[in-house]
């Protein structure tokens, strides 16, 4: 009882120290948001679209892509522009960057959000899945990181990475998904460390999500899993707030930070709560 009242109490400090955020700062900035057709991305773009923010939206489907510009420009983006591109490939993420620059005159914010679908099931050997995965939600991250530095170094920018409590917390059913977070949390906490050490303007934001209630999670989850999930548009609104106010970590919805504490301290039954949270019968 103790423990978990310290837990609440330090958890409950760092709330009430959190930075103000201010809206007008949104206004104009320049913002490149990643896997924004749908989901959280989608949202993402909406929010920086309420705040009047010039955005560049990318993802596979470009149809898709126009609506959701579109209706940013009529929520109040300044500008709104697209462009499809497949983050598997060698070139795109590149491309993305470069485009995004271009149109906008520089960039404020870089948001990495997004993911190539994985099947939600027991690893049966699929190792060539799990490298297509790696590329798309890991080496594209870091590929596109690396080529908005310069440019988020001048703007004093932000890099916005949308990770998962399953970067933390390994899970059964999605062993290739999780591989891909761990790698992201372990890659861009380094890069963190090393912009601070060479006193860089970039700050890097790490976003903690648990389960949100996006079309393809609710999909994949529906029949196995008992745990709550959480409404995208107010996950994306914390992952806004969480760059513009330049925090270095998010954990959306609260508890997620405190399954990240027990999960080290209490192994065991965190993990025995976690695989009691499925319904399996082998
Ligand atoms: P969605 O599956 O809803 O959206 C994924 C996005 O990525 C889509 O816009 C999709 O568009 C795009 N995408 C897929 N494959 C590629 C590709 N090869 N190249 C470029 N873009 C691609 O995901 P969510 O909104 O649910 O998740 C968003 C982020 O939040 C992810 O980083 C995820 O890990 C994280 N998260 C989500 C949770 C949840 O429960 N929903 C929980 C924890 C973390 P298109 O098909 O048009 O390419």
């Amino acid at each position: 009882k103790i423990l978990f009242a310290s837990v609440c109490v330090a958890f409950l400090a760092v709330k009430w120290t959190a930075p103000r955020f201010d809206a007008e700062s949104l206004r104009g900035a320049k913002v490149l948001v990643t896997g924004a057709s749908t989901g959280i991305g989608e949202q993402i773009a909406y929010h920086y679209a309420r705040f009047g923010a010039q955005i560049v939206i990318t993802a596979r489907r470009e149809k898709v892509l126009q609506q959701v510009a579109e209706k940013c420009l009529t929520l109040g983006a300044q500008k709104a522009l697209y462009i499809a591109a497949d983050m598997a490939s060698e070139s795109d993420p590149d491309k993305v960057v470069d485009f995004a620059v271009d149109e906008l005159g520089g960039l404020d914010y870089l948001v990495l959000n997004h993911i190539g679908p994985s099947p939600f099931s027991m690893w049966e050997g699929d190792v060539e899945h799990t490298g297509w995965l790696m590329k798309v939600n890991f080496l594209s991250y870091i590929q596109m990181a690396w080529r908005a530095l310069p440019t988020l170094e001048q703007s004093k920018g932000s890099l916005v990475v949308v990770s998962s409590l399953l970067g933390k917390l390994p899970s059964p059913f999605v062993a290739p998904y999780t591989s891909t977070k761990f790698a992201l949390n372990g890659f861009f906490g380094a890069l963190s460390h090393e912009l601070l050490m060479k006193k860089s303007n970039v700050t890097i934001s790490i976003c903690t999500l648990g389960l949100i209630d996006t079309e393809s999670a609710m999909e994949k989850v529906k029949d196995i899993s008992t745990v709550p999930a959480y409404p995208a548009t107010e996950a994306a609104l914390n992952i806004v707030i969480t760059g513009a106010t330049r925090q270095q970590e998010l954990f959306y919805p609260w508890f997620t930070q405190i399954v990240t504490l027990t999960k080290d301290w209490f192994p065991s039954v965190t993990g025995y709560i976690m695989r009691n949270s499925y319904k399996y019968t082998p």
